[in-house]
């Protein structure tokens, strides 16, 4: 299975936060999210999304560094994003036209480019937008060096075939490098952490630090269509626990609802979620943490 030849590369997603980055791999990876599971040691941020068909098999890499909602992008941050384009066949630049920043942008590109790299630009959430502000952003996209400049909606699906054949047309031939499907029970453990742990980040608005570490306390397969999962998110103040929980429970139930939704899109099963917080000091210093947290992912 996994030695059948085909177009199989590795496509970073990259854009600025909000762009729909999240959106877009969830829907072409849809229900065939096969594995999420991050390379322990290096990349703890990369999720990594599958997308196998007859011909091609496109592993996504997101970055969830570039995760935080509603705050402006430095060049730091766009440096490091760049580097995590690593080994990567093809980049897949998404912009939201809504917001887009385009000098920024176009540096970017240019900073990605210089590393040798291809390049798509995703202009996304075209259900939202004027047609006639679409073509000039595109016209500036392609003169940035985009060898494509494809419009698409990643909420309705709109654009995303054509997206598709662009980033295939630009893999090498090679035997695939994931089985066809690989929904374990292990990479969902780690689906449901990553996820949980997203939605901490997104609903808290940055007042707790993407560091904040989930840990899967049970995790049971009830039935084909039922997991049951009992759920620690670990901070390391008291302050952080209190903003989690929120008045009356309210953050908490918001995040472990979203969760819980998002978790029954990508892999269309139900899940019972329980979610507790605890401070756990220092954990970022704490190694047998951080190793239970990769130990169901690799
Ligand atoms: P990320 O920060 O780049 O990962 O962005 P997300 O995938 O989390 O998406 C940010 C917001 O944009 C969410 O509210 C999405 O629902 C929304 N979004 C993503 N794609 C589209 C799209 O094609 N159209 C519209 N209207 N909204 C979208
Ligand atoms: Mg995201």
């Amino acid at each position: 299975m996994t030695s059948k030849i085909s177009l199989c590369g590795y496509c970073c997603i990259l854009g600025r936060p909000n762009a729909g980055k999240s959106t877009i791999m969830n829907s072409l990876c849809g229900q065939k999210i096969a594995i999420v599971s991050p390379k322990p040691q290096t990349t703890r941020d990369k999720i990594v999304g599958i997308r196998t068909t007859n011909i091609s098999q496109i592993i996504f890499l997101d970055t969830p560094g570039l995760h935080v909602a509603n705050k402006p992008l430095n060049r730091r941050m766009m440096r490091e994003a760049t580097e995590a384009t690593g080994d990567a066949d093809v980049v897949l630049f998404l912009s939201d036209p809504l917001t887009v920043r385009i000098e920024e942008e176009l540096e970017w590109l240019a900073e990605i480019r210089a590393k040798g790299k291809v390049i798509i630009v995703a202009v996304n959430k075209i259900d939202q937008l004027k047609k006639e502000e679409l073509l000039p952003l595109m016209e500036k996209f392609s003169a940035g060096g985009a060898e494509a400049v494809i419009p698409v909606s990643a909420l309705d699906g709109d654009g995303l075939d054509i997206l598709v054949q662009e980033i295939e047309s630009r893999l090498p031939l090679g035997p695939r490098l994931y089985p066809e499907e690989m929904v374990t029970e292990r990479s969902e453990r780690f689906i449901v952490s990553e996820t949980i742990r997203e939605k901490v980040f997104r609903l808290t608005h940055d007042e707790v630090p993407y560091s904040c570490l989930v840990r899967i306390e049970r995790y049971e397969e009830k039935s084909e269509k039922l997991s049951v999962v009992y759920a620690s998110i670990c901070v390391a103040k008291e302050s952080q626990k209190g903003i989690i929980i929120g008045k009356g429970g309210s953050m908490i139930k918001r995040i472990g609802q979203e969760a819980r939704e998002d978790m029954e899109r990508q892999t269309g099963r139900k899940f019972f979620l329980d979610l507790k917080v605890k401070t756990v000091k220092e954990w970022t210093k704490n190694e047998k943490l951080i190793k239970d947290q990769f130990r169901d992912s690799k």
